[in-house]
């Protein structure tokens, strides 16, 4: 596929680049690719819509993986198959679990209907259904966490879950001969995800598993994922030597080679950080110490599949760590600490000379030490009280924040400084109500009202 407008996904001054991008220009749509359908190989397209569907025939009739977010999205990826091919589709299936890959199942059932066709096969790993269990669980705190990933307004996220009817654990064929597929689970970003196998044409979906992008392990907001079992998968999928891979996202990978290459390399790159991470855990060295002294080599990290345009490799150190270690930061003070509301009143009382700090502070920011002013603006920003020196504290946090934010590749670092500054300008206007003239402060960058990824 060709490579898309990233523009819509950055505030002024941003640099994203390449197809990973979380949102299509224009759209508003979170992880959109853009429109229509592309052919693969004989009876084989890929369809844009949350990510990249993939459709294959068979024997059986069609089968497609990702019914897409659903409203115009999906009505435009039905649209678009309808264009390639007018066989009856057999089965929709679920690349995983995430929110929105499958939110458009029931307008698929629908055209089925409306062509006077029995209703599709709905068929998901069998994780799936214990993930939708669990996201109805924490729907509010899903709804809270993809707000803030996506940059979405507060209250605009709708979790739409269409619970699959059929599961299966390891292998799936659908069809026969020549013309059959094989659904394979390929645990990677969750333990949920498939791989979709075409043996006539050599063409392999590789689901989440294969993206142009650095893996999406450990994400500020999720659940731990696993490295080792991502590179595992890789491997599995390699084995199966394909002609051609179709990512969820990113460009097709043509050609045995150039498919050597992308995945056995990221499984190497994988495989390195877990034993990197492990040898400096093994030193007795802590989470920020590690992530401080890493260095990550220029031939596994460097290569364009491999940007970190939406996760990012500090992530991924973070969760090998936290699969090895428990919470505490190694900190004594953090063992059993006092209520948040306290410690602000003290920190606000503990400081004296609050213009020192600002004045530190700001010397560090206009020498280029955005980081380290915010670790000293901290003092001043998380503390309670009636002295304007704390406002004035997080006014400029807010503004270097939103500074910081083009300074990151990883849209999901972007979102989260966008998202703190937004709050603490709210904050502020809460406090000054009149003080708003503009209007413009405690906005986010990108507001979208659609489902999002993990
Ligand atoms: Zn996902």
């Amino acid at each position: 596929m060709s490579s898309l407008p990233s523009s819509a996904s950055e505030p002024a001054g941003g640099v994203a680049t390449g197809t990973m991008s979380p949102m299509a220009a224009g759209t508003g749509l979170p992880l959109k690719t853009g429109e229509g359908a592309q052919p693969v190989a004989p009876g084989i397209w890929l369809l844009h819509g949350q990510g990249q569907s993939f459709v294959a025939e068979t024997s059986a009739g069609l089968v497609v993986v990702d019914a897409g977010p659903g409203g115009k999205v999906t009505a435009g990826m039905i649209e678009a198959l309808r264009r390639c091919s007018d066989a009856p589709v057999h089965a929709l299936c679920y690349s995983h679990g995430h929110a929105g890959y499958n939110a458009g199942v029931p307008q698929w059932l629908e055209h089925a209907r409306e062509r006077g066709e029995p209703a599709p096969r709905l068929i998901a790993h069998r994780n799936v259904p214990r993930r939708y269990a669990r996201y109805r669980e924490t729907q509010a705190l899903q709804q809270h966490l993809n707000e803030m990933q996506f940059r979405m307004p507060p209250g605009s996220f709708a979790m739409r879950l269409h619970e699959p009817e059929e599961t299966f654990d390891r292998h799936l064929v659908i069809g026969e001969g020549e013309q059959r597929v094989e659904l394979m689970w390929a645990p990677s970003e969750t333990d949920c995800c498939i791989a979709v196998w075409c043996p006539a044409q050599r063409v392999l979906y590789g689901g989440p598993a294969v993206i142009d992008s650095i893996p999406n392990i450990g994400t500020p907001l999720r659940t731990l994922r696993d490295p080792v079992r991502w590179a595992d998968t890789l491997e599995d999928l390699l084995a199966l030597n394909p002609e051609q891979v179709v990512r969820e996202f990113g460009p097709t990978i043509v050609g045995a080679q150039a498919v050597r290459e992308v995945l056995g390399r990221t499984t190497l790159a994988l495989r390195w950080l877990r034993t990197e991470t492990v040898r400096l855990m093994n030193e007795g060295l802590g989470e920020r110490e590690i992530l401080a002294r890493i260095r990550y080599p220029e031939d596994l990290f460097g290569p364009e599949w491999m940007r970190p345009t939406y996760g990012d490799r500090s992530y991924i150190v973070r969760d090998i760590y936290r699969s090895e270690n428990g919470w505490w930061d190694r900190n004594p003070t953090s063992l059993h600490p006092a209520p948040p509301e306290d410690v602000a009143r003290a920190l606000g009382e503990a400081i004296a000379d609050k213009a020192a700090v600002l004045a530190q502070a700001r010397r560090h920011a206009e020498g280029g030490r955005l980081q380290l002013a915010l670790h000293v603006i901290d003092l001043l920003a998380l503390a309670e009280g009636e002295a304007p020196e704390f406002a004035e504290a997080r006014r400029l946090k807010a503004g270097w924040l939103r500074e910081r934010a083009p300074q990151v590749q990883t849209y999901i670092s972007k979102s989260l400084y966008h998202h703190g500054a937004a709050r603490l300008e709210a904050q502020a206007n809460a406090a000054r109500p009149a003080a708003n003239p503009d209007g413009k402060r405690g906005a986010l960058p990108d507001a979208s009202a659609s489902a999002g990824h993990s």
